[in-house]
């Protein structure tokens, strides 16, 4: 979705603490009106917190949380324009997906007409227009989470935090709704503040990605920045795999080609002698662990684009000169 760069939620140095131990520590984030923004990180890195914060179920103990530019501080969570899908979403077993999206709106005292109007509408939205009349029992999970978020889209939000969504649903069910996900959120240009541990679903989703590692920030940036140009070997590490060369030189195994021993490699390349240990055919790639005369092992991803017969076929124990561009191995800093 095209971003402008409208702030719409900004928090300025927060920190938060759960006794003595800090989950949160100096944070500063600001999210874009439009984008989908992810919060990626492993389990207890502070993306719960965060979202907690901005949706004011907590409070912070030092800094500024600003919606759309007015500090929030004095907000509780219901008055701030903001609406939160958990994991397990909850609905009433008794009542309708009528019933249940519109449930919201008729606490906020909604005629039964005109709610149940706009629950339709956004039971339609997610695709589930003809089960109004259904109760949640009579659901797959894929379908419970999308009634979930019609009950928190037909609010209207300007912005809705999403912790981990698809959890708990199948891996090939998942990869349906985060494609749903995306066309929701394209279509709504709701602000969506995404949390996931999942590599995978924070790089094809999102607009912008924040890592987070023990309740700080390591980057911020695109999916291309954070694979292409990691800040830090975390990054390096958390989004996708990589080898450390020498130092901190880091180079992605897709970097890597393997010739035969005395090629010539193209100028500008870097080149290692090197032995086959380990060949992985899976498909459209191999995946080989090349062991260096230095005692390191390389890990490289090739691609099988070229026709058998045009290419190196290799076995383990075959020798080998790997190659990459020396522009492709990057250093991090720490
Ligand atoms: P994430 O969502 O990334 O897994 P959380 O934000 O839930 O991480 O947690 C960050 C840290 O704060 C963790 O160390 C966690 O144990 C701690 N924490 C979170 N909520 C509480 C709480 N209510 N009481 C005590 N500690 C908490
Ligand atoms: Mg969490």
């Amino acid at each position: 979705m095209a971003t402008g760069n409208q702030p719409i939620v900004q928090l300025e140095s927060v920190a938060k603490s759960y006794g003595g131990a800090v989950a949160l520590a100096q944070l500063d984030l600001t999210v874009n009106a439009g984008e989908f923004f992810t919060l990626l990180g492993p389990s207890g890195s502070g993306k719960t917190t965060t979202l907690r914060l901005i949706a004011g179920f907590e409070r912070p103990d030092q800094g500024r949380i600003l919606l759309d530019g007015a500090d929030v501080a004095a907000l509780p969570p219901f008055a701030r324009a903001v609406n939160t899908v958990f994991q397990d979403y909850a609905l009433f077993p008794h009542l309708t997906l009528i019933e249940n999206v519109a449930y919201g709106l008729r606490a906020k005292k909604m005629a039964k007409a005109a709610a149940h109007g706009e629950a339709e509408k956004a039971l339609a939205a997610v695709r589930l227009a003809e089960f109004g009349g259904r109760k949640p029992a009579q659901l797959s999970g894929g379908q419970r989470q999308r009634v979930a978020l019609a009950r928190a889209m037909v609010n209207k939000p300007r912005v809705l935090l999403l912790d981990e969504p698809l959890g708990a649903l199948d891996l090939k069910l998942r990869h349906q709704m985060q494609a749903e996900l995306k066309r929701l959120q394209h279509d709504t240009g709701i602000t969506f503040i995404y949390v996931t541990h999942d590599q995978d679903e924070a790089l094809s989703m999102s607009d912008r990605i924040a890592v987070f590692s023990q309740g700080k920030i390591e980057q911020i940036g695109t999916a291309f920045d954070l694979y292409e140009r990691p800040a830090s070997a975390f990054v390096a590490d958390f989004v996708g795999s990589s080898n450390l060369l020498g130092g901190n030189r880091l180079l992605r195994p897709e970097k890597i080609t393997l010739l035969a021993p005395g090629a010539t490699a193209p100028d500008g390349y870097e080149t290692r002698n090197g032995i086959v240990r380990e060949a992985i055919y899976l498909g459209a790639v191999t995946r080989y662990h090349v062991a260096l005369a230095a005692g390191t092992v390389l890990s490289v991803m090739e691609s099988n684009r070229l026709p058998v017969g045009e290419r190196l076929r290799l076995g383990v124990g075959d020798a080998v000169l790997a190659a990459w561009p020396r522009a492709a191995a990057r250093d991090i800093e720490k």
